[in-house]
């Protein structure tokens, strides 16, 4: 049960917003009861509107790296917004962000910025299927790349959560352009790949997936995926919304050493505001308005208070502060699966630099499928009793969770009290 104040928003939200929210996952469907409504958050912590403390793991889904309400990071916005909040026009901070961007992944060439990870990916299929002349694109089953129509088939992150099937409102023949394998199977895809009449555009893929629970590439996945792209003339899309300066200081091609034609970037590149972006080869890139004909335009894109929140983040998130957060999400994971061995439940545990989530499964989970088998019951028990004791997990089975660098030992040690007690009385 909602505390007093927080059941008066949330009634005031329901006659409002479908399902009381503004995106679907926040309402709590994946494992009942009401969701928090948040009031305030500083550094690996938030505050609801009755006052209740919560460690987060959610981090807005991703984007706080730093933690929330990072003093460089208020500065930034504060510095920025009193030049103007939007303009609408060239400015050096979209300059300076881009930049940034390209030093650290030297593959994204060219870019361009958006608001959402969604106007990203979405993007990014239309450069792909333009510079190919190809319809069809391939993705992975359970992977999420927002909410655009080609992408809502055999979609993780909400559409998981809530199992749904392919969504209404999505005309059936675009729907059919899209082919999905599963995840970590070249096989699938190769067949697919070869045997689509007039070729596949793209391949996309979150190269670390986070929007079916944490699923790992197994080795050789990603570059049998480079290799397959370089057969059949399809370009090869990472998706990197969700894992981009998270699972290396930079992304997929440092963990991996495969190189995308495409690179979707969104969440950490806004520190806490909207700023997404799609990148690539120069000669690709060179296919979006005005340079050339793809058209992509927005009002907001290159947001200036965006681009100082991405900036400052992306400055203070180096490779030492990386890998520090990095290993506080080693100690978090190890510290859970000792927790669920001791408690005898069936577990399986992964992180790569400060992404990092769970099964209640043996394991191993290599796709989509795997992740279904998971024990979504004692997931909602051990969620509900991590809340009340003030650890605020992602509310569904199938969603990642991220560490900041605020999320000090201090903090992973009260985490690991507090989901001990939990997970037993989740097992009890
Ligand atoms: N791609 C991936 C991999 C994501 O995780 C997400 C959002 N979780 C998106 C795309 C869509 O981003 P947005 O919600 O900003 O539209």
């Amino acid at each position: 049960m909602a505390a007093e104040r927080s059941a008066e928003i949330l009634e005031r939200s329901r006659a409002l917003f479908p399902g009381g929210v503004n995106s679907p996952v926040r309402a709590f469907r994946g494992v009942g009861g009401d969701p928090v409504v948040a009031a305030r958050g500083e550094g690996a912590r938030i505050w609801d509107v009755d006052g209740k403390e919560y460690i987060d793991y959610v981090l807005s889904w991703g984007p706080l790296v730093l933690g929330h309400a990072h003093p460089m990071v208020l500065d930034a916005i504060d510095a920025a917004m009193r030049d103007g909040t939007s303009f609408g026009m060239p400015t050096e901070l979209e300059v300076k962000l881009g930049e940034l961007i390209r030093d650290r992944m030297p593959h994204v060439e060219m870019l361009r910025f958006v608001s959402s990870g969604t106007e990203a990916t979405m993007s990014a299929i239309r450069v792909a299927r333009a510079f190919t002349g190809r319809d069809s694109i391939l993705k992975f089953d359970g992977c999420y790349h927002g909410h655009a129509d080609s992408f809502l088939v055999r979609a993780g992150s909400g559409v998981a959560t809530l199992g749904l099937p392919d969504s209404p409102g999505v005309p059936s023949q675009l729907a059919s352009l899209t082919l999905t394998a599963p995840f970590n199977d070249l096989e699938e895809t190769r067949r697919l790949a070869t045997g689509t009449s007039g070729g596949v555009a793209a391949i996309i893929v979150e190269p670390v997936v986070g929007n079916s629970g944490f699923i790992l590439p197994e080795k050789g996945f990603l570059e049998g995926l480079r290799k397959i792209a370089d057969e059949t003339g399809a370009l090869l899309v990472f998706d990197e919304v969700m894992t981009g300066f998270r699972i290396a200081p930079s992304g997929a091609r440092e963990m991996s050493g495969v190189t995308a034609d495409i690179t979707t970037l969104g969440k950490v590149i806004g520190g806490g505001l909207p700023a997404a972006a799609y990148g690539g080869r120069r000669e690709i890139m060179e296919q979006v308005a005005p340079s050339g004909p793809v058209y992509q335009a927005g009002t907001l894109s290159g947001n200036p208070l965006a681009m100082a929140a991405g900036y400052a983040t992306l400055t203070a998130l180096t490779r030492e502060l990386h890998q520090k957060i990095a290993a506080k999400t080693t100690r978090l994971v190890d510290g859970l699966e000792k927790i669920a061995s001791r408690c005898s439940v069936p577990f399986t545990a992964g992180s790569a630099g400060s992404m990092w989530g769970f099964f209640f499964h043996e394991g191993p989970v290599r796709n989509f499928d795997d992740a279904k088998k998971a024990d979504v019951a004692l997931f909602r028990k051990f969620f509900h009793a991590a809340l009340e004791r003030g650890v605020y997990l992602a509310p569904s089975a199938f969603e990642a969770g991220f560490v900041s660098a605020a999320h000090g030992d201090r903090e992973i040690d009260e985490t690991l009290e507090r989901l001990d007690d939990a997970m037993r009385i989740a097992n009890a």
